[in-house]
């Protein structure tokens, strides 16, 4: 029978000052911070492996929708245009802005893409119990891309040109901005509800049982 760790067996070192600290187990939707500087260390939150499957499941099926289909009409002098997020980079590139096209496309298609990708493939690895190699690297790079994946950003540039452009044009809000104002709520609720104490504990968990698994089982 497979032995999970306790938390209280273990030290753990706040990311912050370094500290090793022995910590009982906390209860859920308890906050435990760091007596020296204040970090929050822990804060279990209920059923986070299956609420970031879901989420994360939600946002790869909206994804292609809010970057591909219109955002916002523009019907202006008779002329009529269509925006959406990848027209904006090509527009940036076609004007001269390359370096910037590439940050909006970074900050706004693919940081975004790959961390809600990862997140399902985490989440569904550990909610199915399926051990993967390179877990641990996916749950590394998904903290690194949390910082990168900027969707507020591009929000505010939108708000910003609609509220210059009413005045002077027709505004038409299209399906996009709305599967685009889903992936940007799932992307925040990801980052805000993701207990990363418990992934790591269950990654752990799951690669110690697969190695304790005969090799000739893991290949049926
Ligand atoms: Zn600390």
């Amino acid at each position: 029978m497979p032995v999970t760790p306790k938390i209280s067996d273990q030290f753990e070192a706040c990311a912050l000052c370094d500290i090793l600290i022995h910590i009982d187990q906390v209860d859920m939707g308890a906050k435990a911070h760091c007596p020296r500087c204040g970090n929050l260390l822990f804060y279990p939150r209920h059923m986070s492996i299956e609420r970031t499957f879901a989420l994360s499941l939600t946002g790869l099926i909206l994804f292609m929708p809010a970057n591909l289909l219109p955002m916002v009409g523009i019907k202006i002098l008779g002329n009529h245009k269509d925006g959406t997020i990848w027209g904006g980079v090509e527009s940036l590139y076609d004007g001269g802005m390359w370096g910037l096209a590439i940050l909006v496309f970074l900050a706004s298609m693919l940081f975004p893409l790959l961390k809600i990708l990862l997140s399902f493939l985490v989440s569904g690895c550990l909610f199915f119990e399926r051990p993967f190699n390179s877990l641990s690297t996916w749950m590394r790079y998904l903290k690194y891309l949390d910082e990168w994946s900027m969707l507020e950003v591009y929000t505010l540039g939108i708000i910003v040109a609609c509220v210059k452009l009413e005045s002077m044009a027709e505004l038409h809000f299209g399906f996009g901005l709305y599967a685009f104002t889903g992936l940007l709520l799932i992307s925040g609720i990801l980052s805000g509800t993701l207990d990363e104490h418990l992934f790591w504990q269950r990654i752990d968990n799951l690669q110690h049982n697969a190695d304790q698994i005969p090799e000739t089982t893991l290949k049926d």
